[in-house]
């Protein structure tokens, strides 16, 4: 579903450079968990936004179901995003003025998708993250972990093939952060969306199937974790 090959991604900062990423070579198949960890700046997010194609690699390949992505202009990209993707961020990013449906529903209008199932769907996710009670709520209105789960709907709710999670319990307690992190595994599982997420938490990085670990833009070791080893 996910390969890259050799990916390496530099950051200009003054008249230095910054190597985030150092010829990373990866391969997640279709329905894998894989959680990245590993200290501030190693590169977590840098591999996720080069995988949401939120940024370009200096150099390597990056192949999507199949479809080498390096020749993507960026309207190729929005349309993978629309298609093929859906990304979970930390700060939830909901728009405030729309309620939970309305945020759901937006990125499935801007597809083009028509009014009468537009709505259905978006209930319907919205039923999924447990939310349906809440969906004319504002996010104001909402906790962190309801935001977090409006989040999740509206991640879902173009039935994505791969979810981006970038410290997606990151602004939770732990309690919220545990709960959101069962329900992205519960749904991705159900319809074997791929899911790669990146944290800080050990915890939610258990709720993966691989754990890799990133030092200084590589990875340097990957780990099954409790929840396909079944020894929790
Ligand atoms: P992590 O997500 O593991 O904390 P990042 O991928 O955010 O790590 O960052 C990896 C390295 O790249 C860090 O040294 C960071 O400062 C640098 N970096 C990330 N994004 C940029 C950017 N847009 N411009 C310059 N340097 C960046
Ligand atoms: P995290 O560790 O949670 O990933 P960071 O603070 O590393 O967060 O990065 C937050 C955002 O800032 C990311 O989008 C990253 O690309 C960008 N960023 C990180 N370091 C730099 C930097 N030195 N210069 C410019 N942008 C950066």
């Amino acid at each position: 579903m996910v390969k890259l090959a050799q990916l390496s991604k530099t950051y200009a900062r003054g008249e230095a450079t910054v190597a985030a990423l150092h010829g990373v070579s990866l391969d997640v198949a279709r329905g894998e968990f894989c959680a990245f960890v590993g200290p501030s700046g190693c590169g977590k997010s840098t591999l996720l936004n080069l995988v949401g194609g939120l940024d370009r690699p200096s150099s390597g390949e990056l192949y999507l179901d199949g479809r080498a992505t390096t020749t993507f202009t960026s309207h190729e990209w929005t349309l993978a995003r629309r298609e093929l993707i859906g990304i979970v961020f930390q700060a939830f990013h909901l728009v405030p003025g729309l309620t939970a449906l309305e945020n759901v529903a937006l990125p499935l209008m801007l597809r083009g998708d028509g009014g009468r199932s537009v709505a259905q769907r978006a209930e319907s996710v919205l039923e999924l993250v447990h939310m349906g009670h809440r969906k004319h709520h504002r996010p104001g209105e909402l906790s962190g972990g309801e935001q977090q789960r409006v989040a999740i709907a509206r991640a879902l709710a173009h039935r994505p093939k791969l979810l981006l999670a970038d410290e997606p319990t990151g602004n939770l307690d732990s309690h919220q952060g545990a709960e959101i992190m069962t329900l992205i595994r519960s749904l991705a599982k159900a319809d074997s969306v791929t899911v790669l997420l990146v944290t800080h938490s050990q915890t939610a990085a258990e709720c993966a199937d691989y754990i890799w670990t990133m030092q200084d833009g590589r990875l340097v070791a990957r780990t099954p974790s409790p929840a396909l080893t079944g020894v929790a």
